[in-house]
C-alpha cells in the first residue's frame, strides 16, 4: 500500500471516528452542552442535525460497534499487512476502505461470507 494512499485511508478513518465520537458524547451526555462546544466547520452542521432528534440507543450501539472496527483498522493501518484481505491476503482496492473504511475484506470474500 502506497503511503498516501495510507495516510489518505486513515485520514478518513479519523474523521469517522472523530464523528462517532461526537454521537457518543451526545448520547451519552446529553444534557452537558459542553460537550459540543469545541467542534467546528462541517462537524458542527451535522451536530445541529442530530441536536434535532434524540440519539437512541440503537443508534449507540451501532456507533460504539462502528467505532471500534474504524479503531481495529487504524490500528491495522500501521501494520505490514495494512490494506490486505483478512481472508486471501489479496490487497483491498483503495477506493473501496475509502468507501467502507470498516472493512477488513476483499470484495470477493466480502460477498461470500456475509
Ligand atoms: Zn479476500
Amino acid at each position: 500500500m502506497r503511503i498516501a494512499d495510507k495516510e489518505l485511508v486513515a485520514h478518513t478513518i479519523t474523521r469517522r471516528i472523530r464523528r462517532l465520537e461526537v454521537i457518543l458524547q451526545q448520547g451519552e451526555l446529553i444534557d452537558d452542552d459542553q460537550s459540543t462546544k469545541e467542534l467546528q466547520d462541517d462537524e458542527s452542521a451535522r451536530l445541529d442535525n442530530l441536536n434535532q432528534q434524540p440519539v437512541d440507543d440503537a443508534l449507540l450501539n451501532l456507533a460504539r460497534l462502528e467505532l471500534s472496527e474504524l479503531k481495529y483498522n487504524l490500528d491495522r493501518l500501521e501494520k505490514e499487512d495494512a490494506g490486505e484481505c483478512e481472508e486471501c491476503s489479496s490487497e483491498i482496492p483503495v477506493k473501496r476502505l475509502l468507501a467502507v473504511p470498516t472493512t477488513r475484506k476483499c470484495v470477493n470474500c466480502a460477498v461470500e461470507t456475509d
